[in-house]
C-alpha cells in the first residue's frame, strides 16, 4: 500500500508544467506563486462528490479531465487566463489503477493549457475530489455576471442539452449502444472548457457565465446580478445532431434549456461591437450562436419562431436531469 507521500510523490509532484511564475511549487507547506503586475488573480473551487456529481465507478481518467475541465471553465467565464491548479483529493484508498488513471486524465488537460499542479492535500474518506484553479486577467477587463445591459445580444459557444441526455444515455434510459449516445456520454464526461473563446471575449463582451446548472438557471444569474431580463428564441437554440437524433422537438428544447453540465459559454454583447465579435470568432476553437436578447424588463421570455410563447413543463418531465445540478 503507497503512503501518502510516496503517493503524491508518484502521481502529483512532477508537474509535466513548469511555469517560470512558480518560484516553489509541490513539496512545502504552501506554494510560492508570482502574479504578474497590472493583473488581477482570478481563483475559483468546485468539489466533484462521488454519487453527487459523478456515477460511483466513473472512469478515472474521465473524472481526472473532468475534475480539472469545471474549474478551468468557470475561469473562462472570467476571461481569465488559467496558470495554476492545486488539487484536494479524498480517496477511499490508494488504488494505483484508479489513481494513475486519474493523474492521466488530470495531467493531459493541466498540459493541454499550460496549468501547473502546484500543490493540494490527500487525505482518507468517501472519494470527492476538490481542484481550486488561479488565473490570470488585466486589470478592469474580467467578464462579470453583473455587467449585461439591455440591448445586448446573447450567445452561446457550442452546443446546448448534450451532457444532459449523456447522462441519461448513462443511466440506460437512452437506446444505448448508437454512436449518437456514446457522443453525448462523452460530452457528460469530458466536457472542454472554452478558455479560448474566453480569452477572445476581453473587450468584446459585457457579462458572461459558464453553464453548468442548464441555460435558463446560468442565463437567469446574468440577468439577477444585472438587474434586467430578457428574451431567449428557443428555435435558435444550438443543438448537436446527436442531440437532434435522440431527442428533437420541443421536448428537446426543454433539456436543452435545463440540462446542466454542458460548461459552454453564455456571453453578452452590445449591439456595436457585433462586427468585433465576428472577427474574434477565428479564435474561438468552436461555434458561436446568437439566441437572445437582453431587455429592461426582468425576467426570461422563451419566444417560438412563430412569436407565440414557450412554456417549460414547470419542473416537470425532466426533473431527473437537475440530478447534477447541485454542484
Ligand atoms: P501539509 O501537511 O504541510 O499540508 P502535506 O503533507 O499535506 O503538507 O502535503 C505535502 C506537499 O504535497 C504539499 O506541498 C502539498 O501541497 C502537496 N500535495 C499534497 N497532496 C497533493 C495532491 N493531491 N496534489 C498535489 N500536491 C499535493
Ligand atoms: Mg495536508
Amino acid at each position: 500500500m503507497l503512503s501518502e507521500f510516496a503517493l503524491i510523490e508518484r502521481y502529483f509532484a512532477h508537474s509535466a508544467v513548469q511555469r517560470g511564475d512558480v518560484a516553489l511549487g509541490v513539496g512545502d507547506d504552501a506554494a510560492l506563486l508570482r502574479v504578474p503586475p497590472g493583473v488581477e488573480l482570478a481563483a475559483t473551487v468546485d468539489t466533484l462528490i462521488e454519487g453527487v456529481h459523478f456515477l460511483p465507478g466513473a472512469d478515472p481518467e474521465s473524472l481526472g479531465h473532468k475534475a480539472l475541465a469545471v474549474n478551468l471553465s468557470d475561469l473562462a467565464a472570467m476571461g481569465a487566463e488559467p496558470a495554476w491548479v492545486s488539487l484536494a483529493l479524498t480517496l477511499p484508498g490508494a488504488d494505483e489503477r484508479w489513481l494513475e488513471g486519474f493523474a492521466r486524465g488530470f495531467h493531459a488537460l493541466a498540459g493541454a493549457h499550460g496549468v501547473q499542479l502546484v500543490g493540494g492535500d490527500t487525505t482518507r474518506g468517501a472519494l470527492s475530489i476538490s481542484v481550486q484553479a488561479f488565473g490570470f486577467v488585466p486589470a478592469g477587463e474580467a467578464l462579470r455576471r453583473s455587467a449585461a445591459r439591455p440591448g445586448d445580444l446573447i450567445y452561446v459557444t457550442g452546443t446546448l442539452g448534450d451532457a444532459g441526455l449523456g447522462l441519461e444515455a448513462a443511466l440506460g434510459r437512452l437506446a444505448a449502444g448508437s454512436e449518437q449516445a456514446a457522443w453525448l456520454v462523452g460530452r457528460l464526461n469530458r466536457p472542454t472548457p472554452r478558455i479560448a473563446a474566453g480569452l477572445a471575449l476581453r473587450g468584446i463582451a459585457h457579462a458572461a457565465i459558464d453553464i453548468s446548472d442548464g441555460l435558463r438557471a446560468d442565463l437567469g444569474h446574468i440577468l439577477a446580478a444585472s438587474g434586467v431580463g430578457a428574451t431567449v428564441h428557443v428555435e435558435r437554440l444550438p443543438l448537436s445532431p446527436a442531440f437532434i437524433a435522440l431527442a428533437g422537438g420541443e421536448a428537446g428544447w426543454e433539456v436543452a434549456l435545463s440540462a446542466g453540465d454542458d460548461y459552454e459559454l453564455c456571453f453578452t454583447v452590445p449591439v456595436a461591437r457585433e462586427a468585433q465579435l465576428a472577427r474574434a470568432l477565428a479564435d474561438f476553437g468552436c461555434a458561436c450562436t446568437r439566441i437572445g436578447v437582453i431587455e429592461e424588463q426582468p425576467g426570461l421570455r422563451l419566444l417560438r419562431a412563430s412569436g407565440s410563447a414557450f412554456v417549460p413543463e414547470a419542473g416537470g418531465g425532466y426533473e431527473h436531469f437537475r440530478l447534477q445540478s447541485d454542484g
